[in-house]
């Protein structure tokens, strides 16, 4: 079952699909997206006061999709700033040494607890007609 939600733009009930916005005005975002990228592109040096200017969209929309990662853009850099650390980024929400240090933090998880896999059962008794499957799916670390 869908949950309705009221829209953050025009306050209309609608059922919620991971955006708190309603299917008319989540067009409008497209479309205005759509706008602000274009322009990005045609004018690669603009600011996003300069975009916001000409686009006639809000600054803090034009924020949004640099937040989400939609938009890049050369004039725009040092903008946001890094979630975990503060350093100045362009784009998204994490600076790219962070983002690399997560992408480890998370693979050392992963085969942190990999790693634990049952070692040889050597001397527990009666393995004479066990077959031990020696390192099949071990994650050697190089
Ligand atoms: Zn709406
Ligand atoms: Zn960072």
């Amino acid at each position: 079952m869908a949950e309705l939600r009221n829209c953050a733009e025009c306050g209309r009930l609608f059922a919620y699909q991971g955006r708190n916005l309603c299917s008319k005005c989540l067009k409008k975002e497209e479309d205005q997206y759509n706008i602000v990228r274009r322009y990005v592109r045609d004018n690669p040096g603009a600011s996003v006061f300069e975009v916001a200017d000409a686009t006639g969209i809000e600054e803090e929309k034009i924020l949004q999709f640099l937040r989400d990662g939609r938009l890049q853009s050369k004039g725009f850099t040092e903008i946001m700033e890094c979630e975990r650390c503060g350093r100045r980024i362009s784009s998204g929400r994490l600076c790219d040494s962070c983002l690399g240090q997560i992408n480890n933090e998370i693979r050392d998880a992963i085969s942190g607890s990999t790693s634990r896999a049952p070692r040889e059962n050597s001397g527990s008794g009666r393995n004479d007609k066990m077959h031990i499957l020696n390192s099949k799916n071990q994650d050697r670390d190089k």
